[in-house]
């Protein structure tokens, strides 16, 4: 395994509490010590504005420049930017970048454990249908699948942030190379992300939405990933994965119902062993950093998915029915 981090990634910070600050990389780092997991960390490159242009407006780029030159701002109620967020947020792409080459050449897991979070930041910012940013700057994740997919051809991301990642969506929406499977609480922001948003005219069925019920628990989460997730990757055979790593469905992290434990990021980890994985951190913000990244690297070193009986409940299967009778 490597790590791609950076302290620059704490120059993106707020004036005052809010959710997504620095102090989210320390619980990260101090779980990942805990476990002896804090090793072959990495000094990321910084990426190039021309490496941003491919994903995001130029009009977009120039705005977060500007607002991160003049101090300190909120560009809406959720997301602020801060004078760091400017090199910070482009080291979380050349982060996000650098992993995706990474696991080109050899297939092992890396990690680019960054700051600002990125997959609700679409082409132009702002997804039309999400009222904010969501605390996101750079879609880091599809910085990661461009690069991929202009070595590889065909991209799989998969996002088990407990969050739609809209922006993600937005910026492939027609583009039926990049199979996007999305795994998110139902009815919380966004709002995106439903069965029903397979992707445009020439891309449909390349975007699969798992809007998981509130309240969901390991079972329901292993129960969609075993129908669902795991048939497509034996489909695809893809050379490398992006994982959007969220870790907010954690049960207590805060923003979200889902009561996931260890026990569902050991199993998906382990399940994704076979792939070389570019993993790139998104949300979790307390007990999920702590306690479901370093379960989910574990399960990815460990490499056998435990295989007990599982019991989801009866909105998960019919969530299940309804995505087959689509793909
Ligand atoms: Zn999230």
């Amino acid at each position: 395994m490597k790590i791609l981090y950076s302290e620059v990634f704490k120059d993106h910070k707020p004036e005052g509490y809010h959710p997504e600050n620095p102090k989210r990389l320390e619980f990260m780092i101090e779980g990942l010590k805990e476990r002896d997991l804090w090793i072959n960390v990495e000094q990321p490159p910084m990426a190039e504005i021309n490496d941003i242009l491919k994903i995001h407006s130029n009009e977009y780029v120039e705005k977060i420049r500007r607002y991160s030159e003049s101090g300190f701002s909120f560009v809406d109620p959720d997301t602020y930017i801060s004078h760091g967020t400017w090199k910070a947020a482009l080291t979380a792409f050349g982060a996000s970048m650098q992993v995706a080459k990474l696991a080109l050449r050899k297939n092992d897991i890396y990690l680019a454990l960054v700051r600002p979070p990125g997959h609700h930041a679409g082409k132009e910012g702002r997804v039309l249908s999400a009222p904010t940013l969501g605390f996101c700057i750079f879609n880091n994740a599809a910085g990661a699948a461009l690069t991929l997919k202009e070595k590889a051809g065909r991209v799989v991301i998969i996002d088990f942030d407990v969050h739609h990642g809209n922006g993600t969506q937005d910026i492939f929406w027609n583009d039926g190379g990049v199979i996007h499977i999305d795994l998110h609480e139902s009815g919380i922001y966004p709002g995106s992300g439903d069965i029903y948003e397979i992707g445009g005219k020439s891309a449909e069925g390349s975007k699969i939405n798992l809007p998981m019920p509130h309240y969901s628990k390991d079972d329901d989460y292993i129960f969609v990933w075993q129908e669902i997730v795991l048939p497509i990757l034996e489909d695809i055979g893809p050379r490398a994965i992006v994982v959007s790593a969220g870790f907010d469905a954690f049960k207590g992290d805060g923003l979200a119902t889902m009561e996931l434990s260890e026990r569902f990021y050991h199993f998906a980890g382990a399940s994704l062993s076979r792939f070389s994985l570019a993993v790139i951190l998104e949300g979790g913000y307390g007990v999920g950093l702590r306690k479901g990244l370093p379960s989910f690297i574990e399960g990815y070193l460990e490499g056998k998915p435990e295989l007990g009986k599982i019991s989801p409940r009866y909105e998960t299967i019919k969530v299940v029915e309804e995505v087959r009778s689509l793909v």
